[in-house]
């Protein structure tokens, strides 16, 4: 599988906190051991309680498309052959309140609308900088 915005498109430089969002190959988010609330992306801290007291927990890797925004308009240079493209917010099943942000590779951006059910899919991809191997989170309908 080729990466959907090509194979320099850079991510964010791997750390602790998202390590396991970009190579793990499964969906995981936060969740506070202190208040429950489960929160995405990961920080130090929660959102909720301020604890700091947070573990990673593994979700099916399905979840609903609660926004669609359709970009028609390059907001980089090296987004230009890839316009129009859609983004999504994906409420993740198994985390209330957590969601995640990615693109829909098996539909025009067109055809995406809210409440569809997605499954996560992961492109496999080397790290432009470290040369780590990545399974980068992307989403289908199902
Ligand atoms: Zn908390």
């Amino acid at each position: 599988m080729a990466r959907h915005f090509g194979d320099d498109w850079l991510i964010p430089a791997l750390d602790p906190f998202n390590e396991s969002w970009f190579t793990a190959g499964k969906i995981t988010v936060q969740s506070c051991d202190d208040c429950g609330v489960f929160q995405h992306p990961p920080e130090d801290v929660c959102g909720s309680c301020q604890g700091t007291a947070l573990s990673f927990v593994e979700c099916s890797g399905e979840g609903t498309v609660e926004s669609v925004a359709v970009v028609h308009h390059p907001v980089h240079p090296g987004l230009s052959d890839h316009c129009p493209y859609a983004i999504v917010v994906v409420s993740l099943d198994g985390a209330p309140g957590a969601n995640a942000i990615g693109n829909i590779l098996n539909r025009d951006p067109g055809d995406i609308s809210i409440g569809q059910r997605v499954r996560a899919v992961f492109e496999p991809a080397k790290d432009a900088k470290t040369g780590a191997d990545l399974l980068i989170p992307q989403w289908e309908v199902v």
